[in-house]
């Protein structure tokens, strides 16, 4: 009996590893035709001013319109496309769409705002990003202040390969923002020395700011850190009044989150800034509602 179960066990690992291995092999396989045939789209979150409410930028999330599966979000494929190597032409499809739509928002009368881009490691680690970056740029026409990259503390690591890069990113004048900060790896040396603009708190930081008195805590901190490094902050995952006072009560900067909006395809973003325009957004000010 008990040699029975394991024999069974046996079997049930050996097909889930070739079924994996099978999986894998099909996924890179359809995302090289998806990019082809043009299957992936960005949606866009809007990014408040939590003093005003105003909608002050944008983040690209990329999607996949499966024919079959339907929209399928990044958690499902940037992890197989990172390991695959096809992040890299996706992330450049992604970086230049994002450009070619921000300017495409400026032609047609929109308040212009920065686009965000995530980067993957597998991109950071391309010898010519930069001048990936300074293609997808000149091709679009969009202004380089119109551009920020989100880049994760785990790309600091290198870090005369991060310090270049930053550098030159600086010089090109596109904008630097650390994404889910506080997951990763954190080095006050880098925070001290490179030329970045942001830091975004991580949701999961953000996301129990009440009931926690420890998350309460780390976001106060990094916010009071952040300011005094001359660096702006972002929480990402808002997604209530409480979280938007106390990050209010702590001065941060800008939030994103389900409590402004979720991502929008880009229709959704050209009506949403047309119906707040010249105004706020959101009502957060914080005397006017409880
Ligand atoms: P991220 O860059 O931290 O993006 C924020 C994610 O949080 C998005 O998920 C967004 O939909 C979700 N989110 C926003 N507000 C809320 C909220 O209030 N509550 C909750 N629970 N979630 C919220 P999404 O679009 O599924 O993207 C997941 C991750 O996939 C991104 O995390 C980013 O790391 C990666 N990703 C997305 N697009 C790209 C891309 O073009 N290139 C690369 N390299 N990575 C991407
Ligand atoms: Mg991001
Ligand atoms: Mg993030
Ligand atoms: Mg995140």
């Amino acid at each position: 009996r008990a040699k029975e179960n394991g024999r069974n066990d046996y079997q049930i690992y050996t097909s889930d590893f070739e079924h994996k291995a099978l999986h894998k092999l099909t996924l890179h396989h359809e995302m090289m035709n998806a990019l082809q045939n043009g299957e992936f789209l960005l949606y866009y979150q809007p990014q408040y001013d939590l003093a005003t409410g105003r909608i002050v930028g944008l983040e690209a999330l990329v999607r996949w319109k499966h024919p079959v599966r339907g929209l399928v979000p990044p958690g499902e494929f940037i992890p197989a496309a990172e390991e695959s190597g096809i992040i890299v032409p996706l992330g450049e499809w992604v970086l230049q769409e994002a450009c070619r739509q921000n300017k495409e928002w400026q032609d047609a009368g929109m308040p212009p705002i920065p686009v965000s881009v995530n980067l993957s490691v597998r991109q950071f680690t391309q010898r010519n990003l930069i001048g990936k970056i300074a293609g997808a740029l000149e091709r679009s026409g969009l202004e380089p202040r119109y551009l920020k990259l989100e880049i994760t503390e785990s790309m600091t690591m290198d870090v005369e390969r991060a310090l270049s890069f930053l550098q030159e990113l600086k010089e090109l004048g596109v904008g630097i923002s650390i994404d889910d900060f506080g997951t990763g790896y954190s080095s006050f040396h880098y925070l001290r020395n490179f030329p970045i603009g942001s830091l975004k708190i991580d949701r999961s930081f953000v996301r129990d700011i009440g009931d926690n008195p420890n998350n309460a805590a780390i976001v106060a901190a990094i916010i009071a850190m952040a300011h005094n490094l001359q660096l702006q902050v972002i929480a990402e995952g808002v997604e209530t009044l409480e979280q938007v006072r106390f990050l209010q009560q702590h001065g941060c900067d800008e939030m994103q989150g389900y409590y402004g909006s979720p991502p929008l395809p880009c229709a959704g973003v050209a009506s949403l800034m047309e119906a707040v325009r010249n105004r706020a957004a959101l009502d957060i000010n914080a005397a006017s509602s409880s």
